[in-house]
Protein backbone atom coordinates (compact mmCIF):
# COMPACT_ATOMS: atom_id res chain seq x y z
CA UNK A 1 0.00 0.00 0.00
CA UNK A 2 1.63 3.55 -0.52
CA UNK A 3 1.42 5.87 1.67
CA UNK A 4 -1.17 8.05 -0.24
CA UNK A 5 -3.34 4.63 -0.10
CA UNK A 6 -4.88 4.69 3.52
CA UNK A 7 -8.68 4.61 3.65
CA UNK A 8 -10.70 7.68 4.72
CA UNK A 9 -13.61 6.87 6.80
CA UNK A 10 -16.92 7.89 7.29
CA UNK A 11 -19.13 9.41 9.91
CA UNK A 12 -20.10 6.00 10.38
CA UNK A 13 -17.23 4.48 10.18
CA UNK A 14 -16.02 6.67 13.28
CA UNK A 15 -19.06 6.14 15.15
CA UNK A 16 -17.56 2.30 15.17
CA UNK A 17 -14.22 3.15 15.74
CA UNK A 18 -15.63 5.03 18.98
CA UNK A 19 -16.77 2.38 20.16
CA UNK A 20 -13.29 0.68 19.92
CA UNK A 21 -12.00 4.25 21.07
CA UNK A 22 -13.93 4.05 24.32
CA UNK A 23 -13.33 0.39 25.48
CA UNK A 24 -9.38 1.13 25.20
CA UNK A 25 -10.19 4.13 27.39
CA UNK A 26 -11.95 2.41 29.47
CA UNK A 27 -9.47 -0.39 30.14
CA UNK A 28 -6.56 2.39 30.79
CA UNK A 29 -9.12 3.74 33.31
CA UNK A 30 -8.98 1.13 35.00
CA UNK A 31 -5.29 0.46 34.39
CA UNK A 32 -4.70 3.61 36.31
CA UNK A 33 -7.42 3.01 39.27
CA UNK A 34 -5.68 -0.63 40.39
CA UNK A 35 -1.96 1.21 39.51
CA UNK A 36 -0.22 1.28 43.32
CA UNK A 37 3.14 0.08 44.60
CA UNK A 38 3.18 -3.25 44.72
CA UNK A 39 1.07 -4.30 42.06
CA UNK A 40 2.24 -6.18 39.16
CA UNK A 41 2.63 -5.58 35.91
CA UNK A 42 1.08 -8.95 34.81
CA UNK A 43 -1.86 -7.95 37.13
CA UNK A 44 -2.05 -5.00 35.31
CA UNK A 45 -2.37 -6.95 31.83
CA UNK A 46 -5.15 -9.18 33.38
CA UNK A 47 -7.20 -5.99 34.17
CA UNK A 48 -6.98 -4.43 31.37
CA UNK A 49 -7.96 -7.64 29.65
CA UNK A 50 -10.87 -8.05 31.54
CA UNK A 51 -12.44 -5.01 31.45
CA UNK A 52 -11.86 -5.07 27.66
CA UNK A 53 -14.06 -8.55 27.01
CA UNK A 54 -16.29 -6.94 29.73
CA UNK A 55 -17.36 -4.67 26.71
CA UNK A 56 -17.34 -7.48 24.01
CA UNK A 57 -13.89 -6.08 22.66
CA UNK A 58 -10.94 -7.76 22.14
CA UNK A 59 -7.18 -6.77 22.95
CA UNK A 60 -5.58 -5.87 19.98
CA UNK A 61 -2.33 -5.90 21.20
CA UNK A 62 -2.94 -9.64 21.01
CA UNK A 63 -3.18 -10.35 17.72
CA UNK A 64 0.39 -8.90 16.99
CA UNK A 65 2.26 -12.22 16.10
CA UNK A 66 4.06 -13.08 19.07
CA UNK A 67 2.74 -10.54 21.70
CA UNK A 68 0.91 -12.85 24.14
CA UNK A 69 -0.55 -9.73 26.32
CA UNK A 70 -2.96 -6.79 26.62
CA UNK A 71 -0.70 -4.04 27.38
CA UNK A 72 2.48 -2.58 26.97
CA UNK A 73 3.79 -1.79 30.86
CA UNK A 74 7.26 0.18 30.35
CA UNK A 75 9.22 1.03 33.58
CA UNK A 76 11.52 4.04 34.01
CA UNK A 77 14.24 3.80 31.49
CA UNK A 78 11.99 1.23 30.00
CA UNK A 79 10.06 3.73 26.37
CA UNK A 80 7.75 1.17 24.98
CA UNK A 81 7.23 -2.45 24.10
CA UNK A 82 8.08 -3.38 27.94
CA UNK A 83 6.10 -6.92 28.66
CA UNK A 84 4.18 -7.24 31.57
CA UNK A 85 5.12 -10.38 34.16
CA UNK A 86 4.59 -11.35 37.43
CA UNK A 87 7.83 -10.39 38.53
CA UNK A 88 7.62 -7.07 37.19
CA UNK A 89 6.55 -5.55 40.70
CA UNK A 90 5.94 -1.88 40.56
CA UNK A 91 7.32 0.57 43.39
CA UNK A 92 6.33 3.85 44.58
CA UNK A 93 7.39 6.97 42.44
CA UNK A 94 7.90 4.50 39.77
CA UNK A 95 7.59 6.02 36.18
CA UNK A 96 5.22 3.86 33.87
CA UNK A 97 3.71 3.74 30.45
CA UNK A 98 0.86 1.60 29.83
CA UNK A 99 0.02 1.03 26.18
CA UNK A 100 -3.27 -0.79 25.17
CA UNK A 101 -5.72 -1.36 22.38
CA UNK A 102 -8.95 -2.91 22.11
CA UNK A 103 -11.07 -3.97 18.90
CA UNK A 104 -14.49 -4.40 18.19
CA UNK A 105 -16.83 -4.99 15.59
CA UNK A 106 -13.64 -4.89 12.94
CA UNK A 107 -12.64 -1.45 14.09
CA UNK A 108 -9.39 -0.68 16.69
CA UNK A 109 -8.23 2.08 19.07
CA UNK A 110 -5.13 2.20 20.03
CA UNK A 111 -4.04 4.71 23.41
CA UNK A 112 -1.17 5.11 26.05
CA UNK A 113 -1.31 6.75 29.55
CA UNK A 114 1.72 7.50 31.77
CA UNK A 115 1.48 6.82 35.56
CA UNK A 116 3.70 7.80 38.33
CA UNK A 117 3.20 4.74 40.43
CA UNK A 118 1.76 5.99 44.31
CA UNK A 119 1.92 4.39 47.54
CA UNK A 120 -1.53 2.96 48.86
CA UNK A 121 -2.29 6.44 50.14
CA UNK A 122 -2.34 7.80 46.92
CA UNK A 123 1.02 10.00 47.95
CA UNK A 124 4.04 9.61 45.80
CA UNK A 125 7.61 9.55 47.38
CA UNK A 126 8.95 13.89 47.29
CA UNK A 127 11.88 13.09 45.97
CA UNK A 128 13.88 15.15 43.26
CA UNK A 129 13.82 12.33 40.92
CA UNK A 130 10.34 11.79 41.27
CA UNK A 131 9.43 15.42 40.83
CA UNK A 132 11.41 14.65 37.39
CA UNK A 133 9.39 11.92 36.37
CA UNK A 134 6.42 13.91 36.90
CA UNK A 135 7.44 16.85 34.88
CA UNK A 136 8.33 14.51 32.03
CA UNK A 137 5.19 13.09 32.24
CA UNK A 138 3.13 16.78 31.92
CA UNK A 139 5.79 17.35 29.05
CA UNK A 140 4.64 14.16 27.35
CA UNK A 141 1.21 14.55 28.08
CA UNK A 142 0.88 18.39 27.24
CA UNK A 143 3.02 17.59 23.85
CA UNK A 144 0.40 15.16 22.42
CA UNK A 145 -2.45 17.10 23.30
CA UNK A 146 -0.66 20.06 21.06
CA UNK A 147 -0.15 17.69 18.73
CA UNK A 148 -3.86 16.65 18.67
CA UNK A 149 -4.38 21.03 18.50
CA UNK A 150 -2.47 21.13 15.70
CA UNK A 151 -3.95 18.61 13.87
CA UNK A 152 -7.73 20.69 13.93
CA UNK A 153 -6.08 23.04 12.05
CA UNK A 154 -3.37 21.41 9.55
CA UNK A 155 -3.69 21.32 6.14
CA UNK A 156 -0.88 18.60 6.01
CA UNK A 157 -0.28 15.57 8.79
CA UNK A 158 3.43 16.84 9.25
CA UNK A 159 1.79 19.83 11.26
CA UNK A 160 1.41 17.79 13.94
CA UNK A 161 4.86 16.67 14.86
CA UNK A 162 6.37 20.30 14.37
CA UNK A 163 3.72 21.59 16.74
CA UNK A 164 5.16 18.32 19.40
CA UNK A 165 8.82 19.17 18.97
CA UNK A 166 8.03 23.21 19.35
CA UNK A 167 6.11 22.17 22.59
CA UNK A 168 8.94 19.63 24.00
CA UNK A 169 11.65 22.43 23.44
CA UNK A 170 10.12 25.23 24.82
CA UNK A 171 9.46 22.72 28.27
CA UNK A 172 13.16 22.15 28.63
CA UNK A 173 15.75 19.89 27.38
CA UNK A 174 14.51 16.15 26.40
CA UNK A 175 14.57 13.83 23.79
CA UNK A 176 11.53 12.76 21.36
CA UNK A 177 12.37 9.41 19.67
CA UNK A 178 12.53 9.10 16.29
CA UNK A 179 12.83 5.25 16.01
CA UNK A 180 9.44 4.86 16.77
CA UNK A 181 6.32 7.28 15.62
CA UNK A 182 2.85 7.30 14.90
CA UNK A 183 0.41 5.56 12.64
CA UNK A 184 -2.78 5.62 11.06
CA UNK A 185 -5.78 2.96 12.43
CA UNK A 186 -8.70 1.72 11.28
CA UNK A 187 -9.69 -1.86 10.24
CA UNK A 188 -5.95 -2.77 11.48
CA UNK A 189 -4.39 -0.93 14.82
CA UNK A 190 -1.60 0.10 12.49
CA UNK A 191 -1.88 1.72 9.54
CA UNK A 192 -0.76 4.07 6.73
CA UNK A 193 0.58 7.19 7.26
CA UNK A 194 3.32 7.13 9.38
CA UNK A 195 3.01 9.79 12.50
CA UNK A 196 6.08 11.75 13.10
CA UNK A 197 6.59 13.49 16.79
CA UNK A 198 9.18 15.89 15.60
CA UNK A 199 9.43 18.35 12.39
CA UNK A 200 9.67 16.80 9.35
CA UNK A 201 10.96 18.34 5.53
CA UNK A 202 8.11 15.67 4.20
CA UNK A 203 4.86 17.39 4.41
CA UNK A 204 2.99 14.02 5.15
CA UNK A 205 -0.40 13.76 3.57
CA UNK A 206 -3.23 16.67 3.67
CA UNK A 207 -5.70 16.11 6.52
CA UNK A 208 -9.05 15.85 5.26
CA UNK A 209 -11.81 14.76 6.81
CA UNK A 210 -11.95 10.60 7.55
CA UNK A 211 -8.44 10.47 8.09
CA UNK A 212 -7.95 8.92 11.67
CA UNK A 213 -4.07 8.77 13.42
CA UNK A 214 -2.59 7.36 16.37
CA UNK A 215 -0.43 10.57 17.44
CA UNK A 216 2.07 8.75 20.58
CA UNK A 217 4.90 10.92 21.17
CA UNK A 218 7.69 8.90 23.30
CA UNK A 219 9.63 11.30 25.42
CA UNK A 220 12.82 10.04 27.29
CA UNK A 221 14.62 12.89 29.96
CA UNK A 222 17.78 12.28 28.10
CA UNK A 223 19.00 10.88 24.79
CA UNK A 224 16.21 9.64 22.25
CA UNK A 225 18.55 7.16 21.30
CA UNK A 226 17.02 3.60 21.91
CA UNK A 227 18.04 -0.30 21.79
CA UNK A 228 15.95 -3.03 21.99
CA UNK A 229 16.52 -5.55 25.15
CA UNK A 230 17.32 -9.73 24.39
CA UNK A 231 13.47 -10.39 24.98
CA UNK A 232 12.84 -8.47 21.63
CA UNK A 233 10.29 -6.34 22.63
CA UNK A 234 11.00 -4.17 25.08
CA UNK A 235 12.44 -0.68 24.12
CA UNK A 236 15.04 1.32 26.54
CA UNK A 237 16.74 4.49 26.38
CA UNK A 238 20.11 3.77 25.78
CA UNK A 239 21.92 6.02 27.87
CA UNK A 240 19.04 4.68 30.72
CA UNK A 241 16.84 7.92 30.83
CA UNK A 242 13.42 7.90 32.34
CA UNK A 243 10.84 7.79 29.45
CA UNK A 244 6.90 9.03 29.22
CA UNK A 245 4.21 7.39 26.30
CA UNK A 246 1.08 9.00 25.93
CA UNK A 247 -1.33 8.66 22.80
CA UNK A 248 -4.38 8.76 21.60
CA UNK A 249 -6.49 7.77 18.49
CA UNK A 250 -8.01 10.98 16.70
CA UNK A 251 -10.40 11.28 13.45
CA UNK A 252 -10.70 14.49 11.55
CA UNK A 253 -13.89 14.96 11.03
CA UNK A 254 -15.21 17.21 7.98
CA UNK A 255 -16.88 19.47 11.21
CA UNK A 256 -13.84 19.16 13.56
CA UNK A 257 -11.65 16.72 15.40
CA UNK A 258 -12.96 14.19 18.03
CA UNK A 259 -10.59 12.32 20.35
CA UNK A 260 -12.11 8.88 20.14
CA UNK A 261 -9.73 7.02 23.16
CA UNK A 262 -10.42 10.08 25.47
CA UNK A 263 -13.95 9.00 27.59
CA UNK A 264 -15.35 13.26 26.92
CA UNK A 265 -13.83 13.19 23.39
CA UNK A 266 -11.02 15.57 24.21
CA UNK A 267 -13.49 18.22 25.16
CA UNK A 268 -11.75 19.04 28.52
CA UNK A 269 -8.28 19.00 27.42
CA UNK A 270 -8.85 21.16 24.10
CA UNK A 271 -10.36 24.23 26.19
CA UNK A 272 -6.87 25.19 26.33
CA UNK A 273 -6.83 25.65 22.40
CA UNK A 274 -10.14 27.03 22.12
CA UNK A 275 -11.04 23.64 20.29
CA UNK A 276 -14.58 22.11 20.77
CA UNK A 277 -14.04 18.63 19.36
CA UNK A 278 -17.68 16.68 17.65
CA UNK A 279 -19.52 14.70 19.47
CA UNK A 280 -21.08 11.95 17.95
CA UNK A 281 -22.03 9.82 21.01
MG1 LIG B 1 -0.33 2.23 21.43
MG1 LIG C 1 0.06 3.24 18.49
Amino acid sequence: MSRSDFELKTSEQFIAMRKAGLITAKALEAVRKACVAGVSTLELDRIANETIESFGGHSNFQLVAGYNHTICASINHEVVHGIPAEARILEAGDILSVDCGAEIDGWNGDSAITIIVPNADGSVPETDKVKARIELSRVTEGSLWAGIAALDKAERLNEVGAAIEDYIDAQGKYGILEDYVGHGIGRNMHEEPPVYHFRTKDLGPKVTPGLAVAIEPMVTAGSNKTKVLADGWTVVSKDSSDASHWEHSVAVHDTGIWVLTEIDGGLEKLKQFGISPVALD
